[in-house]
C-alpha cells in the first residue's frame, strides 16, 4: 500500500475547521466560566488547540438537554434513526482525510493506521444503521396457555459516555452509534487528551440531521468534575466507560448508588500462545498486529508472548528482526511506522518496566531506549527469556513492549494465560483446530483471535471478563446494551 501522504497547509486549515467550545443543546459555547485547556501534539509536545474546559454546571446543563430531548428523541422513527447513522457514516468516510490527519495529530499514530481507524471507526456508524431498524422483541403464549407474553425494546434513557484517548474516532462511534439507533440521548465527555476527534466527529452528527440536545459533548480536563454530579442526577439511566480498570471500578461505585445501567470496557493483559505446531511466519505477523497496532497502546496488545520452548528462540528473533524495521518518526511523515506514547510520563513508564524485567533476568533482543529528540517516542522492543515471575507479565504494559517468555505444555500454557484478573482478549497460534476449540473453552477471555492479530469488528461483540469489564460493544449485543426489555402480560381473551 502507498504511504498516505497530507496536503502542505492542510494541518493549519483542519486544526481551524475543528468546533473548541461545549456542544450543548445544538449549540457550541463556551464554558460556564470561561475556562479553557490545551491539546497537545505528542509527536512535538506543541499545542493543537484550546478548547473550552466544562465545569460542572456546563454538565449538568448538557443534563437538562439530553433529558428534554429523550423522550421526543425515543418516539422518532428507526427508520430517521437509522436514516441519520447512514448519513454520518457517509460524511466521516468522505472526511476520512481530516480525521485520520487530525488522530494523527493529537494521538500520535501513524497515517496509515489512523486511515485504518476511520475506515473502523465508520463502520459502527453503518452497521447500527443497519441494526436500528432490527431490535425485535417478540410475542407469545404463556406456558399455561392463560395469557400473552409481548416484550418490547425500549432505550434505557440518557447515558454518559467517557471514551480513552488512544481511539480517538472509534471509541466514540461503538457508543453513540448504538445509542442513536436505540433511541437514548448522551452526554459525550472524550478524554482530554484527545477530544478534537470527537468535537469534529459531533459536528458531522448535527450535519447528519442529529436533533439537537441528542448528542451534547463536554470537553474537559477536570473528568470527575463532570461524572460527579452527572451520576447522582437520577434524570441519568445509564453509563458506558472505556478506559483503566482503577477508574471503572471508581465510577462503577458511584453508578451504583443511582442504580445506573453500566458498560464498562476495562484494561486487558492480552496472552499471545505459539504453541510448538504454529505456522512461525503467521505467528510473527499476527504478532505485529497484536502487538504493535497502535504502538502497543490498545486494550487488546498482546502483552504476554507465551511461547512454546521448542520454538520460543526462533520466534523471539524473528519478531525482534520485524520491529527493528519499524521506524519511530513523526505520524505525518510518509514513512513512519511507529507514532510516540502519549506523554511522557507513560515513557517513563514504560522504560521503567523494561529496566526492571532486565533486572529480573530478561535479555533485550531489540530496542531497549528512548528515542532521543523531539516527542515522546520508544525503541520497539523485543525482550526473550522473560522469567514467569517477572512484574511486567502482569501488568498492562501499553507500549511497544514485547516480553517473551515460555511453556512446557498445554496445561501450563492454559495456567499461565488464566493467571490474570485481566480478561479480555487473547490470541492462538496452532495449526491444530481440536487444539484451539479445546483452549478457547478453557481460557477465560472475552474474545478469542486464533491465528489471527487483529480481533475488533463493529459486526463482532466486543468486551471482557474479569477485571476487563462488563457488556459488550458491537454487534447486535452492543445494541441491546442501550435498550431494556418491557413485558406486557395480556390477559388471553379466549381465557380469561
Ligand atoms: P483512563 O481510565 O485514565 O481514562 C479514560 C477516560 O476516563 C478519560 O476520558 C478520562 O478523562 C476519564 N476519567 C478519568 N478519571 C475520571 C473520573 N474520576 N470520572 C470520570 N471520568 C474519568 O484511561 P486512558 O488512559 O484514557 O485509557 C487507557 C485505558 O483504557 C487502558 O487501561 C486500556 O486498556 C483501556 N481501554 C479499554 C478498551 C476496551 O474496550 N476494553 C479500549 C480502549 C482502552
Amino acid at each position: 500500500m502507498a504511504h498516505p501522504t497530507i496536503t502542505p497547509g492542510l494541518e493549519h486549515d483542519l486544526l481551524a475547521s475543528v468546533p473548541t467550545g461545549l456542544l450543548v443543546d445544538g449549540q457550541w459555547r463556551e464554558a460556564s466560566d470561561g475556562q479553557t485547556f490545551e491539546v497537545e501534539d505528542p509527536s512535538t509536545g506543541k499545542t493543537l488547540a484550546v478548547l473550552a474546559d466544562a465545569t460542572s454546571e456546563d454538565a449538568l446543563a448538557a443534563m437538562d438537554a439530553a433529558d428534554k430531548a429523550q423522550a421526543s428523541w425515543a418516539r422518532t422513527a428507526p427508520r430517521e434513526r437509522a436514516e441519520i447513522l447512514r448519513r454520518a457514516f457517509e460524511l466521516v468516510t468522505a472526511k476520512a482525510d481530516d480525521f485520520a490527519l487530525l488522530m494523527t495529530l493529537e494521538m500520535g499514530k501513524p497515517l496509515a493506521e489512523a486511515y485504518s481507524e476511520v475506515a473502523y471507526g465508520a463502520e459502527f456508524l453503518r452497521w447500527y444503521s443497519e441494526e436500528a431498524v432490527r431490535d425485535y422483541g417478540r410475542y407469545v403464549t404463556s406456558p399455561d396457555g392463560k395469557n400473552k407474553i409481548l416484550v418490547q425494546r425500549k432505550p434505557v434513557g440518557p447515558c454518559l459516555l467517557i471514551t480513552p484517548w488512544n481511539f480517538p474516532l472509534a471509541m466514540a462511534t461503538r457508543k453513540v452509534a448504538p445509542a442513536v439507533a436505540a433511541g437514548c440521548t448522551m452526554i459525550l465527555k472524550p478524554a482530554a487528551l484527545t477530544p478534537l476527534t470527537s468535537q469534529l466527529f459531533a459536528q458531522v452528527m448535527i450535519d447528519a440531521g442529529l436533533p439537537a440536545g441528542v448528542l451534547n459533548v463536554v470537553s474537559t480536563s477536570k473528568a470527575a468534575d463532570i461524572s460527579g454530579p452527572l451520576l447522582k442526577d437520577s434524570r441519568l439511566r445509564k453509563i458506558s466507560f472505556t478506559g483503566s480498570t482503577s477508574v471503572g471500578k471508581h465510577l462503577m461505585a458511584a453508578a451504583a448508588e443511582n442504580v445506573l445501567r453500566t458498560s464498562m470496557e476495562l484494561g486487558g493483559n492480552a496472552p499471545f500462545i505459539v504453541f510448538e505446531d504454529a505456522d512461525l511466519d503467521k505467528a510473527v505477523e499476527g504478532a505485529m498486529a497484536a502487538k504493535m497496532r497502535n504502538m502497543g497502546e490498545a486494550c487488546t496488545a498482546a502483552n504476554r508472548f507465551l511461547v512454546h520452548e521448542s520454538v520460543a528462540s526462533e520466534f523471539t528473533q524473528r519478531l525482534a528482526r520485524r520491529m527493528a524495521e519499524l521506524r519511530p518518526v513523526r505520524g505525518t511523515d510518509p514513512g513512519s511506522t511507529l507514532g510516540p506514547l502519549i506523554h511522557s510520563g507513560a515513557r517513563e513508564e514504560i522504560h521503567g518496566l523494561v529496566t526492571a524485567a532486565v533486572a529480573e533476568g530478561a535479555t533485550i533482543a531489540t530496542g531497549g531506549n528512548k528515542v532521543m529528540g523531539e516527542g515522546y517516542f520508544y525503541e520497539p522492543t523485543v525482550l526473550g527469556n522473560v522469567p514467569s515471575t517477572a512484574a511486567i507479565l502482569s501488568q498492562e504494559i501499553f507500549g511497544p513492549i514485547a516480553p517473551v517468555t515460555t511453556f512446557t505444555n498445554e496445561k501450563q500454557a492454559i495456567e499461565m494465560a488464566n493467571s490474570s484478573e485481566y480478561g479480555l482478549a487473547a490470541y492462538l497460534f496452532t495449526r491444530d483446530y481440536n487444539k484451539l476449540i479445546r483452549v478457547s473453552e478453557q481460557i477465560e477471555f472475552g474474545m478469542v483471535g486464533f491465528n489471527a492479530g487483529m480481533l475488533s469488528n463493529a459486526a463482532a461483540p466486543f468486551g471482557g471478563v474479569k477485571h476487563s469489564g462488563l457488556g459488550r460493544e458491537g454487534g447486535a449485543e452492543g445494541l441491546s446494551e442501550y435498550t431494556s426489555a418491557q413485558y406486557v402480560c395480556i390477559a388471553d381473551p379466549y381465557v380469561n
